[in-house]
């Protein structure tokens, strides 16, 4: 499995577009609403899109 690749988001965003990146490879661009837990990770590249706020808590 890839290692993951996290993006962290300001807290006012709801929802995210990705279309892949270099390492991980390109693909459509799709439109990913965040879950309650402010994050979502994108079922083509594997990318977690977190919110700032819940990423600080995640790692203290
Ligand atoms: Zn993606």
């Amino acid at each position: 499995m890839r290692i993951s690749n996290i993006k962290i988001i300001e807290d006012s965003v709801k929802s995210v577009s990705c279309t892949g990146d270099k390492d991980s490879g390109s693909h459509p661009q799709i439109f990913l609403k965040l879950n309650e837990e402010g994050s979502i990770e994108c079922y083509y590249c594997g990318k977690i899109f977190i919110h700032k706020s819940k990423f600080k808590k995640n790692n203290v």
